[in-house]
C-alpha cells in the first residue's frame, strides 16, 4: 500500500519564500571592498534574488543552463545562490583565485551561458576571457561602486526594470541547482552538481543540534568564500533557519575577521584551519584587543592540529571539526560527544575532537581494504574491522552524496559497483562509528611498505612552541621508495633547528617514522582556499638529494 503523503518537492523557492516571509527582518550584512558595511534583510534577498530570477527568465535563460558567477562573498551573490536555481538555472561560482588559464577551463567546461561578476574584478574576467572562456551575457555587479563598461549589462539596472510578481518555473527536486568543481588539492579539477534536494537536506542537516545546531539565533559567519564548496551549505543552513548573516567580502585577514566577529556578534563561524591558524595567532599577539562571546566555529577542509582546538578554546573559539568534500556537498560528519564520553580524561577529549566524528543522519560511511590484506593482487574488497586503528578507503553514499562527474569520462573508478563513492580518503573507524582520517591516499608516506600519515606528522609539528605551520611529504628514496621530508614555517621571532623538531617529534613518534629532513620556509605554498599545496611541495623538492 502507498502511503497518504502529499508529494512535496525540496526545491529551492521553498526555502526562499520561507526565508523572505517568516524572517523578513533578519538581516544580512555584508563588508564592502572599503572596508564599509551594507545591511540587508532577509526580505531584500527574497526579493533581488526573485527578481533576478525574472529577469534571467526574460533573457531567455533555459531549464539547466549553467550561470557562472566571479564574485566575493556579500549579500548579492547570496541573492544569487536563489535566484539562479529558482528560475530553473544552475549557478556556477566560479573561484576567483585560480589561474586564468585554470578559471577559463572550468568556465569552458560548465559552458556557462550568463556570467555576473563584480566590477571590482572585471581585470580578472579580463584574463578570463584572454583565455578563452567565453559567455553569451555578462552582468556587472557594482559592488565597488564603479560604472557600467559598454558591452556590459547592469544588475541594478535588470532589478529595477522587474516587478514582484515572478511565478517560478515547475521545478523538479531532482533538477540541477548549483555546480561546484573540486578545488584540485590533488589534481584537475571536477565537476559536481547539486540537486535542488540535495542543497534542501544538505542545509536542513546543519540545522540538527547533533550536527552543527544552526538556528534562528545564530549569527554566521562563512569565512569560507561562497565559491568553494558550495559555501559548505551556510547560504541554505541561513535561509532555513532564518539566521543572520555575515558576509566578509575579499577581506579574510584574522584582524577583519575577529572585527566582523565582535561588530555583528558572530556565534558561528566556518573556515579552514589555516584560517583558525592566522586567527590564533592575532590573538596571541593582541590579547585584549578582541572581546566576543564564546563562538562555534566549524573547521574542516583539513584535519586541525590539537593545539589548536586547545588554545581556541581557551580563547573563547570551540573548534566543531568536520569532514567533507566538494563531492558530498560537502558535510558529511559532526562531532557528537556521546554522554558516556563526558567522563573522558580532557587529553582523550582532545583526542576525540581530532577525530572528524560520526556520519550525519542520512549518510552512511565505509572503510574498504582489500579482503586478503596479504596478497598484493587481491582485487575483492571487505570492510576494514571498525577497531580504530585498521585504516582502508572511506567510501560514503547518501543523498547529497555526487553519483557521478559531470562530464568526466574517466570517473568509474571512483564509485564502486554497489554505489558507495571512494573518496581517496584513508581512514579507519571504532566500534562507535567515529572515523579518523589518516590522510589522503596521494599524501601517505610510503615507506619500505609502511604507511606515514603526514598529517599526523604535521599536526604534531604545528604544536612545538615554535612552529607556526608544517606540511610533510613523501620524498622518492632509493631504498625506502619514500621518507618524509617536513617543511616548517617558524613564527616570528622564534628559533628550532632539526635536531629539536626531530626529538620533538620522538616523544610521539616511532623513529622509521621521523622526518629524514626539515627545511624551513617562509611560507607554504597553499591552494586557492587556503590548503597546504602539497603538489607544489613535492614539485619543489623533487630532485630533493639525500646524501
Ligand atoms: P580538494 O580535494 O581539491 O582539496 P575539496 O575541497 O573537496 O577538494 O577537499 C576534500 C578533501 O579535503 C577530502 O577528501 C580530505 O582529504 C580533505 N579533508 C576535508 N576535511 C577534512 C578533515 N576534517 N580532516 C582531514 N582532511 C579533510
Amino acid at each position: 500500500m502507498r502511503g497518504t503523503m502529499m508529494e512535496f518537492p525540496l526545491t529551492l523557492p521553498h526555502l526562499l519564500d520561507r526565508a523572505g516571509f517568516l524572517f523578513a527582518r533578519s538581516e544580512i550584512v555584508s563588508r564592502c571592498p572599503r572596508r564599509t558595511t551594507t545591511r540587508t534583510t532577509y526580505a531584500d534577498f527574497h526579493r533581488c534574488a526573485r527578481r533576478f530570477a525574472s529577469a534571467l527568465t526574460r533573457l531567455g535563460l533555459q531549464p539547466g543552463d549553467r550561470v557562472s558567477t566571479m564574485m566575493w562573498s556579500h549579500a548579492t551573490h547570496m541573492h544569487l545562490f536563489f535566484g539562479i536555481p529558482c528560475a530553473g538555472g544552475i549557478i556556477n561560482p566560479l573561484n576567483l583565485r585560480l589561474h586564468p588559464q585554470e578559471l577559463a577551463a572550468i568556465a569552458n567546461h560548465a559552458s556557462s551561458r550568463f556570467l555576473i561578476v563584480d566590477d571590482a574584478l572585471l581585470p580578472v574576467y579580463e584574463s578570463l576571457r584572454n583565455a578563452g572562456a567565453s559567455f553569451e551575457k555578462v552582468i556587472i555587479n557594482r559592488y565597488a561602486g564603479g560604472e557600467v563598461p559598454p558591452g556590459f549589462l547592469d544588475y541594478d539596472e535588470l532589478l529595477a526594470a522587474e516587478d514582484d510578481n515572478f511565478v517560478y518555473p515547475k521545478l523538479d527536486e531532482n533538477d540541477g541547482a548549483a555546480m561546484f568543481f573540486t578545488s584540485g588539492t590533488t589534481g584537475c579539477s571536477k565537476a559536481v552538481v547539486y540537486t535542488h534536494r540535495s542543497l534542501v537536506l544538505h542545509g536542513l542537516s546543519l540545522a540538527m543540534a547533533d550536527c552543527f545546531a544552526l538556528s534562528h539565533n545564530d549569527v554566521v559567519l562563512p569565512i569560507v568564500p561562497l565559491f568553494h564548496a558550495n559555501a559548505w551549505g551556510m547560504p541554505h543552513g541561513a535561509a532555513i533557519t532564518g539566521a543572520k548573516f555575515v558576509l566578509l567580502g575579499p577581506n579574510v585577514d584574522p584582524e577583519s575577521i575577529l572585527d566582523a566577529i565582535v561588530e555583528h556578534g558572530v556565534t558561528f563561524a566556518a573556515g579552514v584551519p589555516t584560517i583558525w591558524l592566522n586567527v590564533l595567532c592575532a590573538l596571541e599577539k593582541y590579547p585584549d584587543r578582541w572581546k566576543f562571546a564564546p563562538l562555534r566555529a566549524l573547521c574542516g577542509g583539513s584535519a586541525p592540529p590539537l593545539d589548536l582546538i586547545r588554545a581556541l578554546d581557551k580563547r573563547g573559539i570551540h573548534i566543531m571539526h568536520a569532514w567533507g568534500m566538494t563531492e558530498t556537498s560537502p558535510l558529511a560528519t559532526a562531532p557528537l560527544i556521546k554522554p558516556h564520553m563526558r567522563d573522558y580524561s580532557e587529553d582523550a577529549l582532545y583526542e576525540f575532537r581530532g577525530k572528524q566524528g560520526l556520519a550525519v543522519p542520512l549518510v552512511e560511511l565505509r572503510v574498504m581494504r582489500p579482503e586478503n590484506p596479504e596478497d598484493e593482487n587481491c582485487e575483492k574488497a571487505a570492510e576494514a574491522p571498525r577497531d580504530g586503528k585498521t585504516p582502508g578507503e572511506l567510501e560514503i553514499r547518501g543523498p547529497w552524496i555526487a553519483s557521478s562527474y559531470y562530464n568526466c569520462p574517466d570517473q568509474s573508478h571512483r564509485w564502486s559497483s554497489d554505489g558507495w563513492f571512494r573518496t581517496g580518503d584513508v581512514a579507519h573507524m571504532d566500534e562507535e562509528g567515529y572515523i579518523k582520517i589518516v590522510d589522503r591516499e596521494k599524501d601517505l608516506v610510503k615507506s619500505g611498505g609502511e604507511w606515514i600519515s603526514s598529517v599526523d606528522l604535521e599536526n604534531s609539528l604545528m604544536g612545538h612552541p615554535a612552529v607556526k605551520e608544517a606540511a610533510v611529504i613523501g620524498v622518492p628514496h632509493p631504498k625506502w621508495q619514500e621518507r618524509p621530508l617536513a617543511a616548517v614555517v617558524l613564527k616570528e621571532g622564534a628559533a628550532a633547528t632539526p635536531e629539536d623538531l626531530r626529538a620533538y617529534l620522538a616523544k610521539t613518534f616511532a623513529k622509521w617514522q621521523l622526518p629524514d629532513a626539515f627545511v624551513f620556509l617562509t611560507e607554504i605554498p597553499r591552494t586557492s582556499v587556503g590548503k597546504f599545496k602539497k603538489t607544489a611541495l613535492r614539485q619543489q623538492f623533487a630532485n630533493w638529494s639525500w646524501e
